[in-house]
């Protein structure tokens, strides 16, 4: 790779995993011409529980990822099973552009792929190349200054996409690092990968969620074929426990899950145990004149309802989509990022209200459970809660008025059952309720502060520290 001083591109993306990669491809198949920085070298891990179910996938398919991705030889997760006490559902996942599985592959492996498929489609992706500051124009993005071994560089461009994460310098750049609104998160995670004791049986097809406790636990057959990720998205304060008590503590927190603690059985750890309590989610402001915000940097949900990956990549193809054909026009540019982002806003409102509601660490109530057992209703194994997770309808089409009122009913009759208590967590619930409605069907959504979903005394902390232009001479392109 030849780096001049200064140089021109189309389009330049900072971050290079899964936001980056999808918004690069269909402009890179389309001629133009896209530059990516990434301040890592790839393979390179990240901390995520990266699982996607049949419409995540289906955005690997669709940017050329998923054959790289299949050479890997991952588990592929045909049904979501769920576990609550007594109740057990197990459901094929409907099926996406052909694609009726999910894939859960370590990021260390997963990431690479995007890239390869990335360059494929050629793009030019340039790593340990650190984004330092945007280059500004009349009050409009025009490129980016970045660094490399040691120099610094510059790259004019008429789009600047900003995919580099929660950590966002580019958002901290454009002066959107600030959310309008968040939630804190109620739980946090804590998980490892071990050797899968039922590798030949349709267990290793199938997403577990256990939940009997507080506690929300995952078995994800993962990759290579044999693995199983093991996660418990588990009260926040129990974090520090699991950081402090390590083994000791997640051998008890496994004998606390009398079924989990049999899925497992005689499974061995193949990896350490890993953990975070920072997941607050928010929405910043994503885009502005001659800039955007794709994936992590602009919006991120609580990884409990695992939608992260599959929203940046589909997120990020649909801004590629969108912007090819106006780049060369300022104005409809400007337009077509305001378009997007609203577009991206109606998409993730209904999984970013379900992942604040689905993160408070409050074990499943007895209306839940009724709720819960409705979901037999419409045949066994036929796909219908899983579309929460798959996205192919929205989560209060799923969980509906409907549904809800043979849940209640289901409860208030139950022998012993605490109708006063029940009666309280339906009046609690029903802002929300209709606080959802009333976004979808007025708008409303952006700006207006706060939503009953959403819990105050959110943070994503301080930004990075700015790096300014005048800190070190930038390099003249070479005669
Ligand atoms: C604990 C946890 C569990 C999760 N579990 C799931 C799950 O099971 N399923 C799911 O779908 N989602 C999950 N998510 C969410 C998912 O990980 C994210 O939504 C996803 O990683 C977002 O991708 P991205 O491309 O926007 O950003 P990232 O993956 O964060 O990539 C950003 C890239 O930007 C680069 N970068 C940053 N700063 C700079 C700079 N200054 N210069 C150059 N490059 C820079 C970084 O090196 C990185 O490669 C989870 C998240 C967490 C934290």
């Amino acid at each position: 790779m030849t780096l001049t001083g200064a140089e021109d591109a189309d389009v330049v993306i900072v971050g290079a995993r899964l936001a980056g990669t999808a918004t690069a491809v269909p402009l890179a198949r389309a001629g133009r011409k896209v530059i990516l920085l990434d301040r890592t070298s790839f393979p390179s891990d990240q901390l995520s529980t990266h699982v996607l179910v049949p419409s995540g996938v289906s955005e690997l398919q669709r940017m050329g990822a998923l054959p790289h991705i299949l050479k890997l030889g991952p588990a592929q997760a045909r049904y979501l099973g769920v576990t609550v006490g007594d109740i057990r559902l197990r459901e094929r996942f409907a099926t996406v552009d052909g694609i009726d599985y999910g894939v859960c592959v370590p990021r260390y492996d997963q990431d690479v792929c995007l890239v390869t498929a990335c360059r494929e489609a050629g793009a030019d992706v340039r790593e340990k190349s650190v984004f330092e500051d945007v280059l500004w124009e009349n009050g409009r993005a025009v490129g980016v200054r970045y660094r490399h071994n040691g120099r610094k560089y510059e790259i004019r461009a008429r789009l600047v996409v900003g995919a580099d994460g929660r950590q966002s310098r580019t958002a901290a750049a454009v002066g959107a690092w600030t959310p309008y609104r968040g939630s804190k998160n109620g739980r946090g995670f804590a998980f490892r990968y071990m050797d899968d004791p039922a590798l030949d049986t349709i267990h290793h097809e199938i997403y577990g969620i256990y939940r009997s406790g507080p506690r929300i636990v995952l078995t994800l057959p993962s990759s290579p074929r044999g693995r199983l990720l093991v996660v418990f998205m588990t009260p926040a304060d129990d974090i520090p426990r699991f950081q402090q008590g390590g083994e000791r503590f997640w051998q008890e927190a496994v004998a606390e899950e009398p079924e989990v603690a049999e899925r497992i059985s005689g499974a061995q750890n193949v990896s350490q145990l890993r953990s975070t309590r920072k997941l607050a989610s928010y929405y910043r402001r994503s885009s502005g004149p001659g800039w955007a915000l794709a994936g992590d940097s602009g919006h991120f949900k609580d990884p409990v309802a695992g939608q992260g990956q599959r929203d940046a990549l589909r997120h990020g193809r649909l801004l590629g989509e969108a912007v090819n054909a106006v780049l060369d026009d300022p104005a409809a540019l400007d337009r077509a990022l305001c378009a997007w982002e609203k577009n991206r806003d109606d998409d993730t409102r209904s999984s970013y209200h379900w992942g604040n509601r689905e993160s408070r660490p409050d074990a499943p109530s007895a209306l839940i459970r009724e709720v819960l057992r409705t979901f037999g209703d419409r045949g066994e194994g036929r796909p219908d809660f899983s579309d929460t997770f798959n996205r192919t309808r929205k989560v209060e089409h799923v969980i509906g008025p409907s549904r809800m009122v043979r849940g209640l009913v289901r409860a208030l009759a139950a022998p012993g059952a605490d109708r006063r208590g029940i009666l309280r967590e339906v009046a609690g619930e029903i802002p929300t309720e209709l606080a959802i409605r009333w976004e979808t069907r007025f708008g409303g959504f952006r700006y207006d502060g706060w939503a009953p979903s959403e819990r105050p005394g959110w943070s994503v902390g301080e930004p990075p520290r700015p790096r300014t232009a005048e800190a070190e001479a930038v390099p003249q392109p070479a005669p």
